[in-house]
């Protein structure tokens, strides 16, 4: 280890986990592609045995990851998703889980689809207030699952608060952080027992890998996690590590860009004409406008707004040129979907009126571009509908 965390966030990201190779002095993190190590004798080897169960790699990115979200280590794998299924993997049947009910896509569809088939069983409230966490706690919950903000609605919930009643109940609070990342946003700080990342997004940042991590507060957390690593297999490759720490490197500065890029396309939708609603926490009319001043250092570039109807999302999305109509978010290219038919899909019809996802939304993850391209895109594109 050699954690410097006294130092600040930017010089944590280039610093912690990235100190130069100890044999060749080499700054930048080598990329270790073996699946085994040689060991001197019987029972003598430097730590490592077997690439599932640690890479000299990955040990580093987790070095890294666990500082920037202030956790005591971090456990990465395969995809995001593959570490929220690491994480239920600690649960058992007949365990209870308490969720958000707009939560990414793919998190209700492994819990409905894959997880209840094991037993676990899962509620879903709208964690915006507080008290319905509260209310949905029963004798067998062992974990309480949100996003903050919500995909794609934007909505925000208390951390400080849900973390208190979790206290109070003895369950475990896990807070999702991808569309924060840990430079707005330390869920940890806050009162989570647990962060979880899909790295694919702002962490990585280039859209060019996947992964996923759990950041732990909890020596039995990092074990058992470790263990899953182990005895489960889905773990992240060492290439996929040091792209993320790659990445990582520029994340102070690159959410500055997405911050700076995404108030100025959400202050000239919310101006729009044609743009009937607009769902970004840093404008003055989010519903939780305060609370995301309170709990987060910046409002990103994640913004979610109405068209008014399939065809106008349609016209729009044809139309864009430098937005990129794409599944996926957090990358430096602005992004531009359509959750109802791509990342919502799963939900069905009836999941996605139930929480308000309509066939006129349209979300965008401002990337780094000059924002004046970025404007002008979207300015020719809206005319269209
Ligand atoms: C993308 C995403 C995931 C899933 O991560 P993958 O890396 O795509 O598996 C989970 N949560 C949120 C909020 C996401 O945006």
């Amino acid at each position: 280890m050699n954690k410097k965390t006294n130092l600040g966030f930017a010089t944590r990201a280039i610093h912690d986990g990235q100190y130069p190779d100890a044999e060749t002095g080499a700054v930048s993190p080598a990329i270790y592609p073996t699946s085994t190590y040689a060991q001197e004798e019987l029972g003598k080897n430097k730590g490592y045995e077997y690439a599932r169960v640690s890479n000299p790699t990955r040990t580093r990115l987790e070095e890294n990851l666990a500082s920037l979200e202030g956790g005591i280590a971090a456990r990465v794998f395969g995809s995001g998703m593959a570490a929220v299924n690491a994480l239920c993997t600690m649960l058992k049947a007949g365990d209870h889980v308490v969720c958000g009910h707009d939560l990414y896509g793919g998190v209700p569809r492994l819990f409905n689809q894959v997880l209840t088939g094991y037993g676990m069983e899962f509620t879903y409230v709208d964690t915006t207030v507080a008290v319905n966490v509260e209310r949905a706690i029963r004798k067998n919950t062992r974990m309480v699952y949100i996003e903050t903000p919500t995909n794609p609605l934007m909505s925000i919930s208390d951390i400080p608060a849900i973390s208190q009643i979790c206290r109070r109940k003895k369950v475990e609070l896990v807070v999702d952080n991808t569309f924060m990342s840990p430079y707005f946003q330390q869920p940890i700080a806050l009162g989570a027992d647990m962060v979880v990342h899909s790295t694919t997004k702002f962490l990585n940042g280039h859209s060019d890998g996947l992964g996923g991590v759990v950041v732990c507060t909890k020596p039995e957390q990092a074990e058992k996690l470790a263990f899953i690593q182990k005895a489960a297999g889905a773990i992240l490759s060492p290439f996929e590590c040091w792209l993320i720490l790659r990445g990582v490197k520029t994340l102070a500065v690159r959410m500055e860009q997405h911050d700076h890029n995404g108030r100025a396309v959400a202050d000239y939708l919310a101006r729009h004409k044609k743009v009937k609603k607009v769902f970004y926490p840093g404008l003055a009319a989010h519903p939780q406008h305060e609370l995301a001043q309170r709990q987060m250092t910046g409002y990103g570039s994640m913004i979610t707004f109405e068209t008014g109807s399939l065809n106008h999302a349609k016209k729009l999305l044809k139309k864009v040129r430098v937005c990129c109509l794409a599944e996926s978010l957090g990358g430096v290219e602005t992004l531009i979907s359509h959750p109802a038919t791509m990342t919502h899909a799963a939900l069905g019809e009836k999941g996605r009126k139930a929480i308000g996802i309509t066939d006129g939304l349209v979300r965008i993850s401002v990337g780094i571009e000059n924002v004046e391209d970025i404007l002008a895109d979207l300015d020719q594109a809206l005319a269209a509908i």
